[in-house]
């Protein structure tokens, strides 16, 4: 039997490729309900509408998404819209979907438009993205893509994700994004497709549930894991709502700075390692339920520094608004580190502050196409993975028989995402399989 921690995407897959591999599963969600980050957002006083509580695209490229889908009967669910991009530069906005419209972009001149392509071009080129992971991006980019290019588009892209200091990050993350959104471009690279389930991961969420509780894995939500019992350096038993329960393996797929605070004294040592590498950045995304369309973009990157969220994401660009009761969703994320100013706003202050620069950015807006707003502030969401450090990221495996990690930071140089985060669902239960089936050395010791 394996315990796993967590009842988000990860812990979720990772437990139905257990099953699929005959190995018996619990999954433990502290939540009264599955899916995580990916979970839902609730309107009552919009007549029940629900939607994601934040945005997640798949990209039709998302293979093991994909494959996922057909196990799970949920590939003719699917729907396919071509998708825009936009630039908020300097008081206006840019399309920047196609190449024609890239080569446009007016604060660049027409030879750094010409290298910013080379960029993308050269990106996909690289195979070896070891090469990449000592280089900062800043560095990397400027050899590139020119350093004028940097200053205009890469620049306030990189500190907007980053929340202000990129100089840590390494250029395996431009590279990483590249590759994988201009894999979903149609043929002749024109047009950027992504794809969505018409209510959501929340569809993905309940298929999984649904294929663990068919093949007889157990899932208990409002069920928090208060500490692990390790003896003789191995895993002993659970600590459940203050119960105590016998436990032979157990997987942790929460983030590692909670995960570390699950290990008893015992486990000091697998404390210490995982504490080599484990920040996150936070997230502060406020979503604004509108009654009308705002842009004509999936996402509107913005290159202004003076407006405080990363971007827009108006995600009814992809999603037809008939799925959302008919009205129009737009997030906008703000990524903080722990000190933001921003992560400790209270609610009512963060409203006020990103509904003014809205309003400066979108003079049209008016009061009435606000149908409702939703802050949502989550502390640990994009794993930091400084320059060089790729040794430090945790194994799977422990000093300690049966514990084993398997969260979001040991996904590297793929960023985090639905796509990334069920391959590596699947090539840890690959990894743990021989180790989790084995007799244990206390049954060995009585052959
Ligand atoms: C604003 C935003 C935008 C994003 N955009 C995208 C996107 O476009 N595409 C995409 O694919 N991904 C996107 N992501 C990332 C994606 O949401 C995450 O990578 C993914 O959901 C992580 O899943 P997880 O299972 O690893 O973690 P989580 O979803 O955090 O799941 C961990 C679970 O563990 C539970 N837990 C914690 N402690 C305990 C305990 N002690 N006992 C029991 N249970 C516990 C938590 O309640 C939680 O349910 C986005 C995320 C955010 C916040």
């Amino acid at each position: 039997m394996v315990d796993i921690i967590g009842g988000g995407i990860l812990g979720l897959s990772l437990a139905y490729e257990l099953l699929k591999r005959h190995i018996p599963v619990r999954v433990w969600e502290r939540s009264a309900s599955l899916g995580g980050l990916m979970g839902r957002a609730r309107f009552p006083e919009l007549d029940g509408m629900e939607c994601d509580r934040y945005y997640h695209a798949i990209l039709s490229s998302d293979h093991t998404l994909m494959s996922l889908f057909d196990e799970l009967g949920l590939r003719s669910r699917l729907r396919y819209t071509i998708t825009k991009m936009g630039f908020y530069h300097d008081g206006r906005i840019y399309p920047m979907s196609t190449p024609l419209e890239f080569l446009r972009f007016p604060p660049l001149r027409l030879i750094d438009r010409l290298r910013l392509a080379y960029t993308i071009l050269a990106c996909r080129r690289i195979k070896d993205w070891r090469s990449l992971e000592q280089i900062p991006v800043a560095e990397w980019l400027t050899r590139l893509s020119g350093e004028r290019t940097v200053r205009h588009v890469w620049a306030p892209l990189l500190r907007a994700k980053f929340d202000g200091d990129f100089s840590h990050v390494p250029a395996t993350y431009i590279w990483s994004r590249l590759v994988r959104t201009t894999d979903t471009r149609t043929k002749g690279g024109s047009r950027e497709v992504m794809c969505y389930l018409p209510n959501g991961y929340q569809e993905l969420i309940d298929a999984l549930a649904a294929a663990i509780r068919q093949r007889g894995g157990q899932i208990e939500v409002n069920a928090t894991i208060e500490t692990l019992q390790v003896t003789d350096g191995r895993v002993s038993g659970l600590v459940v709502n203050g119960h105590e329960l016998p436990a032979d393996n157990v997987v942790i797929t929460t983030q590692t700075p909670i995960a570390r605070r699950l290990l008893p004294p015992a486990a000091a040592s697998v404390a210490a390692r995982w504490g080599q590498l484990d920040g996150f950045l936070g997230i502060v995304c406020m979503l604004v339920v509108m009654r009308r369309r705002l842009t004509p973009y999936y996402t509107l990157n913005i290159t202004d520094e003076r407006i405080p969220f990363t971007g827009v994401i108006e995600t009814t660009n992809l999603i037809d608004p008939q799925y959302v009761g008919g009205y129009h969703l737009v997030y906008l994320p703000k990524y903080v580190s722990a000190e933001s100013p921003f992560a400790r706003m209270p609610d009512d202050e963060l409203r006020q502050v990103f509904l003014s620069y809205l309003q400066q950015m979108f003079p049209d807006l008016q009061q009435e196409d606000i149908a409702a707003i939703r802050i949502g502030r989550e502390r640990y969401v994009e794993p930091i993975h400084p320059v060089g450090a790729t040794d430090l990221i945790p194994p799977v495996t422990t000093d300690i028989d049966g514990l084993f990690l398997a969260n979001t930071g040991q996904i590297y140089p793929q960023l985090t995402n639905g796509e990334s985060v069920c391959a590596f669902a699947r090539s840890v239960a690959t990894q743990i399989q021989p180790l989790v089936t084995r007799p244990s050395s206390a049954a060995l010791s009585l052959i």
